[in-house]
């Protein structure tokens, strides 16, 4: 496995492969790995030929008062990962080269990011779409992976890459949860025991409102019960918890801990 710290060594690692017409499929991660990235490596193996992912911790998705700080990073543990996992290579950027010239974005998000995470956090998806977009363009990837976890935020990429007319095929994941469902998170490290059985039944709670929704309960009532519920279960507060792509999406605090994850309908 080849690492790359900067745009140099990436472009001196992959110019061989492009130079052979090798297709690259592309992992962008936070780090703080666990199976749910591990899932995507295997999805962009089946789509290419080359898998490659990078690690960043982003700030320009995050607000001032947000966990950019205690958010976790292990890099060697993550290397060791990747390693095992047969990534082929990783791009470990430093953010003043990615973000050379400034912060300001060369894209903006679309109609995709409106409401839902953007009511909560009206910074992240401008965060989001400012960095993929720099990814893509020193990795020039022919497929990219993201988890439907961030349902919202894998639309909006669709969307960009889209709307950018950029030749990457964009492949969502499924959801890689616990025995319990919980959604994986490199977040619920935050959990406390007693929090982490708490944080268990957001993703049962969504099940069951996807439920009485097929079971023909509106998607308001059956939204506004469930948030009812989640307070009832131990939550902190609730963001939402709405129907948007055929799906309840929810976002919830568990003490300092926001959780999100969403389910199908049918
Ligand atoms: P992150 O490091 O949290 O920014 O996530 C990097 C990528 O992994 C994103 O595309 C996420 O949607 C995806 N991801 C994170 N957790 C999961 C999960 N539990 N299942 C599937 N994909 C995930």
């Amino acid at each position: 496995m080849k690492i790359a710290r900067s745009r140099a060594e990436l472009d001196a690692l992959l110019s061989s492969y492009r130079a052979a017409g090798q297709r690259i499929g592309f992992v962008p991660t936070m780090g703080a790995l666990h199976e749910g990235h591990l899932s995507l490596v295997r999805l962009a193996r089946e789509n290419a030929d080359l898998v490659g992912v990078s690690i960043f911790v982003n700030p320009t998705q995050f607000a001032p008062h947000e966990d950019f700080d205690a958010y976790p990073r292990d890099e060697a543990r993550d290397l060791a990962m990747l390693e095992a996992e047969g990534a082929d290579f990783v791009f470990l950027p430093r953010a003043d080269e990615l973000y050379e010239g400034g912060f300001e974005s060369a894209v903006k998000p679309g109609a995709a990011a409106q409401g839902l995470e953007s009511d909560f956090r009206p910074h992240f998806f401008g965060g989001v779409v400012n960095v993929v977009y720099r990814l893509f363009e020193a990795v020039k990837p022919d497929a990219a992976i993201f988890g439907e976890k961030d349902f919202q935020q894998l639309q909006v990429i669709a969307e960009m890459v889209k709307a950018q007319g950029l030749p990457i095929t964009i492949i969502g994941a499924p959801i890689a949860r616990d025995d319990y469902g919980l959604a994986l998170s490199s977040r619920n490290a935050y959990l406390s025991a007693s929090e982490l059985s708490i944080a268990r039944m957001l993703n049962r709670v969504l099940f069951d409102t996807a439920a009485a929704i097929r079971g023909g309960q509106t998607e308001e009532e059956a939204c506004a019960a469930a948030a009812e519920r989640l307070l009832a279960e131990g939550f902190r507060s609730v963001d939402y918890v709405a129907v948007r792509w055929g799906r309840v999406l929810g976002a919830a605090w568990l003490g300092k801990t926001r959780l999100i994850d969403n389910v199908p309908i049918f």
